[in-house]
């Protein structure tokens, strides 16, 4: 049985294959798996939109089928960018630009209400049709200036309480042990590992 991840993103790629090694499966991305798809998130959350994605790819192939969906949400603002993380401002806006927007839209918002947090839903269709999905979550704050200059979108003005300075000041091993992403494929692994030893 293979695993396929539904995404192009190789930095994705590296932290599944980290985190799934110990299933003994193979993990490939859509490409090494040479399949494509021009799929149109128009889910209401972040799980509809990752179980859209498995079912897509789910739809080419016989393996299990692994998809993503992730994202900021602030409390402040009502949630937002949440689940249009990506397009928020427009997909080509950089994100210097996308962080001094939601920095600027929070000015005169104490500490305590600064509240955010990363999200990521992971779904995965088995051989059979059934969908499992799960949501891993990092609890945070909005800075006032961007820091850091690892990790990548979000990172630089979102501060990690365990650590005290924003993600894009953590290594990238420091912040996959934390991260949205690192427990919902920790979750995801576990349902796996339960499936495919039934
Ligand atoms: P997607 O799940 O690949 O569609 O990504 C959604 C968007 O959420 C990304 O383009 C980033 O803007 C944001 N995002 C998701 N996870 C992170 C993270 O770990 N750090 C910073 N931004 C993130």
């Amino acid at each position: 049985m293979r695993i396929i991840f539904a995404t192009g993103n190789k930095d994705k790629m590296r932290e599944i294959r980290a985190i799934l090694a110990d299933l003994g499966m193979e993990i490939l991305s859509m490409k090494e798996a040479g399949l494509t798809s021009d799929i149109v998130e128009d889910g209401a959350s972040f799980e509809e939109n990752a179980e859209i994605k498995a079912r897509a790819i789910a739809g080419l192939c016989r393996d299990i089928v692994l998809a993503d969906d992730s994202g900021l949400e602030i409390d402040a603002l009502g949630g937002e960018p949440g689940i249009y993380s990506a397009r928020y401002m427009g997909e080509d806006t950089s994100y210097q630009v996308k962080n001094k927007n939601l920095i600027d839209r929070l000015e005169g918002v104490p500490d305590e209400k600064r509240t955010a947090r990363f999200v990521c839903a992971i779904a995965a269709v088995f051989p059979d049709g059934s969908c499992e999905v799960v949501r891993g979550a990092i609890e945070g704050r909005i800075g006032y200036e961007e820091r850091g200059s690892n990790g990548f979108g979000y990172d630089p003005i979102f501060i990690a309480p365990e650590y005290g300075c924003t993600t894009a000041e953590l290594s990238e091993e420091q912040k996959n042990r934390i991260s949205h992403r690192g427990k919902a494929l920790e979750m995801m692994k576990t349902i796996i590992k339960d499936r495919t030893e039934k």
